[in-house]
């Protein structure tokens, strides 16, 4: 049975298992979720952590960093980036010696599947970038300093930067925009998406969009459906 409320060292008060309907700001890890997430309810706290990060498993592995075991910790380190994404650890994280990992970096998944339009697309998630991310038109994250992963589809056309499309969600986070989506009712159905069905085939602009829409949902932790894919209503 799933444990739906729990007293987290981190709050004073208790944390219900709730869903977020819209993006919030984890207050461990500093990162966005979107989804179930651990709540507190009492409205003045708007305090949120995501699933992991409140249920933090305290050792992690990662298929990327075979040999090395991550310490889940509390505190975060500045101007020590995430080997996922570049961005600094702020809070909660996974160490092991130099390398630092947010908990849903280090929890993302390995494929993202997505059906538009009868054609279907993968993405895989991998350790660099084989070719320009689609975002920052380069394959290095940060020049020569940190490559960062990416998603990358097995057409291999598409490919995101996990710490590129996390920016982007925060831009969209910051402007309000994801709450102006979802009173406009946007993320009850792919609307967004469907319009461009009309649009020459070969120009395949919608594809890109979806492929970048699965990235940035797999980045907030949302539920990957299509529905879910007018998130960003792009
Ligand atoms: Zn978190
Ligand atoms: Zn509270
Ligand atoms: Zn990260
Ligand atoms: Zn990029």
């Amino acid at each position: 049975m799933k444990i739906t409320e729990i007293k987290h060292f981190s709050h004073r008060h208790k944390l219900e298992l709730s869903y977020s309907k819209t993006p919030y700001q984890c207050d461990g890890c500093k990162e966005l979720g979107f989804g179930s997430c651990y709540q507190c309810n009492k409205t003045k706290c708007n305090y949120h952590l995501h699933e992991i990060c409140a249920v933090a498993e305290p050792f992690a592995t990662h298929s990327f960093s075979k040999n090395s075991n991550f310490k889940f910790k509390k505190k975060g380190k500045r101007g020590k980036a995430c080997k996922a994404c570049g961005k600094d650890v702020q809070g909660f994280m996974y160490k092991s010696k130099e390398t630092y990992l947010h908990p849903c970096c280090l929890k993302l998944p390995s494929t993202l599947n997505g059906d538009i339009n009868g054609e279907s697309l993968r993405l895989n998630l991998e350790v660099k970038a084989s070719t320009k991310c689609l975002i920052c038109q380069n394959k290095e994250i940060y020049k020569g300093k940190l490559k960062g992963w990416a998603f990358i589809s097995s057409c291999g056309k598409h490919c995101y930067h996990v710490g590129c499309v996390n920016n982007m969600n925060f831009e969209n986070w910051k402007t309000g925009y994801f709450s102006r989506l979802q009173s406009s009712g946007g993320t009850n159905g792919s609307v967004l998406i469907k319009e461009e069905n009309g649009k020459s085939s070969k120009n395949k602009g919608w594809l890109k969009r979806y492929a970048l829409e699965l990235v940035a949902n797999a980045i907030l932790g949302g539920v990957l459906t299509t529905a879910a894919g007018s998130l960003l209503g792009l």
